[in-house]
C-alpha cells in the first residue's frame, strides 16, 4: 500500500499571527489551505509585548472582537536616560496576544482551511516534472507527508525553509540572523495613563530598551530587549527593583500555569532576508526577518506580509506556474510597500552611539508631542541642537532623530 498524502495548494507554516493571516488570506482567495503548527495550541507560550496601532488593524481591515482586547492605549512615551518624556500619540491596542493568534487562526478555519497542531516541519523534498511543480514536506504530525504547489513560511525567528530548502549551490535560502532577547514580567497594580512606557535606557537594556505596556485591570507587561542576551534577566529585576515597579506584584500570566513568571523570546534584527521567495516558497513576518528596527515590533509587518504572500499564491496557482520567477511579485510588493530598513537601522545604531547625556540633550530638543513634527518642526529640533550642542552633527544625530519618526504605526513600527 503506499503512503497516504495529504494535497493542498497552499502549506503554511506556523500558526503566529503571519502565518494564521496567510491562510484567512488563501482560504479567502479559494485556495485550498492547511496550516500546521508545532505547539499543541496556538498562541502559548507568548512571546510578545502584545500591542497593535490602530493603523494597523485599517490598514490589515482588522475588526478586532473584544474578547481579544486588553486595552486601549493613547500611544507611546519616550522616556530618555534623564527622564525627558517625549510622546509619539496615535492609538492603539493591547491584545490578549494568544486569542487575538487563536481569533485569526479560527477565521481562517471558517473560510475554509485545514488546520492542524502538533504538527512540525522537519524536511521538504522539490517534486519536478520538467518543470518546479511544489514541495513534499515532512515532518512530526498524522497529516504528513504533505504536498503543496506552495508553502509559504510564518515560523517565525526560527525561519525552518531558510535552512531545509538549499540553493543551486547546495547553501541554505538565507544564513541565520542575528537576534536580540526579549524578556517581561506580568505585574499587576502597575499605574498607568494609558500610554505604553518605552523607557530608553542603555544602562539595562544595552542597543535595547524597557517597556512598560498597560493591559486591562491594572496588569502590564514589563519586559525589556537588549543585545546582552546572558544579562537580560538580571538587568530586567534590576530595573524593577530600581523604579517604581517594585511595588507591583509580580504574576503568573493567565496562559500560563506554573514556572517561572518571566517569559518572552527572541527577535531577528539582521534585517529582510536576502531570500524572500524561492521556487514554490514564500517567506512571512519573522521568517523573513521583518521587525521594525527600532522598537522591533513584528506583528503589523508579519499580517500584512502575509496578505501579499496569499496574493502571489494565488496568482501563481491559477496561472499553473509557482516557479520563483513568479513568486518574486511577492518580493516586488514588499519592498514596495515596507520602509527602508537600512536607513532606520542607521538611525539605530546613530542613537545607540550617543552617551545617555547626549541622548538626553537631543530628546530636550524635541517637542512634548513627536507624531507629526512636519518639516517646520524638524527643522527647530535641528536649529535647537545646533545651539545647544552643535558637535552632536558629527554623529549622526540626524539619521537618530528619524528613526523615531520611523516608529510610528504608518510606517509598520507597531
Ligand atoms: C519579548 C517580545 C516582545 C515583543 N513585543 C511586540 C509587540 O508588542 N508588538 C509587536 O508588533 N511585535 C512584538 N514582538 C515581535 C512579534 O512577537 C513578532 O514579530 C511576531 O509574533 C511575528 O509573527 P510571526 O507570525 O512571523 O511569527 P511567530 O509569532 O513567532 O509565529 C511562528 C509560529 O511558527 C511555529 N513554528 C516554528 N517552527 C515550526 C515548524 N517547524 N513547524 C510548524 N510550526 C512551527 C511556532 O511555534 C509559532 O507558533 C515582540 C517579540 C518579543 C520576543
Amino acid at each position: 500500500m503506499g503512503e497516504a498524502v495529504t494535497s493542498c495548494d497552499v502549506l503554511v507554516i506556523g500558526a503566529g499571527p503571519g502565518g494564521g493571516n496567510a491562510a484567512l488570506q488563501s482560504a479567502r482567495l479559494g485556495l485550498k489551505t492547511l496550516l500546521i503548527e508545532d505547539h499543541p495550541e496556538i498562541g502559548t507560550p507568548v512571546h510578545c509585548g502584545e500591542c497593535i496601532s490602530e493603523i494597523a488593524c485599517q490598514n490589515l481591515d482588522l475588526n478586532l472582537p473584544d474578547e481579544v482586547i486588553s486595552k486601549r492605549v493613547q500611544g507611546i512615551r519616550v522616556i530618555f536616560p534623564d527622564r525627558t518624556e517625549k510622546c509619539l500619540t496615535e492609538e492603539g491596542y493591547v491584545l490578549e496576544k494568544h486569542l487575538f493568534e487563536r481569533w485569526i487562526a479560527d477565521e481562517a478555519v471558517a473560510a475554509g482551511a485545514r488546520m492542524h497542531l502538533g504538527h512540525k516541519l522537519q524536511s521538504m523534498e522539490r517534486m519536478e516534472n520538467g518543470n518546479f511543480e511544489g514541495w513534499r514536506c515532512n515532518g512530526k504530525g498524522d497529516e504528513f507527508p504533505i504536498e503543496a504547489k506552495v508553502v509559504i513560511d510564518a515560523s517565525g525567528v526560527a525561519a525552518v525553509c531558510s535552512k531545509l530548502v538549499k540553493t543551486s549551490e547546495g547553501k541554505p535560502l538565507n544564513e541565520k540572523g542575528k537576534v536580540v532577547a526579549g524578556m517581561q514580567y506580568e505585574l499587576t497594580d502597575v499605574p498607568t495613563d494609558g500610554y505604553l512606557d518605552f523607557y530608553i535606557w542603555p544602562s539595562y537594556a544595552e542597543k535595547g530598551y524597557l517597556w512598560m505596556i498597560p493591559k486591562c485591570d491594572g496588569r502590564a507587561n514589563v519586559g525589556l530587549v537588549t543585545e546582552d542576551r546572558p544579562r537580560a534577566k538580571k538587568a530586567l529585576d534590576e530595573f524593577i527593583e530600581d523604579t517604581h515597579f517594585k511595588d507591583s506584584e509580580q504574576v503568573l500570566p493567565p496562559w500560563k500555569e506554573k514556572g517561572s513568571p518571566a517569559f518572552g523570546g527572541t527577535i531577528p534584527i539582521s534585517g529582510p532576508f536576502e531570500n524572500t521567495h524561492h521556487d514554490g516558497l514564500l517567506l512571512v513576518g519573522d521568517a523573513a526577518g521583518f521587525t521594525s528596527p527600532l522598537f522591533e515590533g513584528g506583528s503589523h509587518l508579519a499580517l500584512k506580509s502575509a496578505v501579499y504572500a496569499a496574493e502571489t499564491a494565488a496568482k501563481a496557482i491559477s496561472e499553473g506556474n509557482t516557479s520563483s520567477e513568479m513568486m518574486s511579485e511577492y518580493t516586488r510588493k514588499w519592498k514596495e510597500e515596507f520602509p527602508p530598513y537600512d536607513k532606520i537601522l542607521r538611525g539605530k545604531n546613530a542613537l545607540f552611539n550617543l552617551t545617555d547625556e547626549e541622548m538626553s540633550v537631543m530628546a530636550t530638543c524635541f517637542p512634548d508631542e513627536m507624531s507629526d513634527m512636519g518639516i517646520s518642526g524638524k527643522t527647530m529640533v535641528g536649529l535647537r541642537l545646533l545651539l545647544r550642542r552643535p558637535g552632536l552633527y558629527s554623529k549622526k544625530i540626524v539619521p537618530a532623530m528619524l528613526a523615531f519618526g520611523y516608529s510610528r504605526a504608518k510606517y509598520y513600527g507597531w
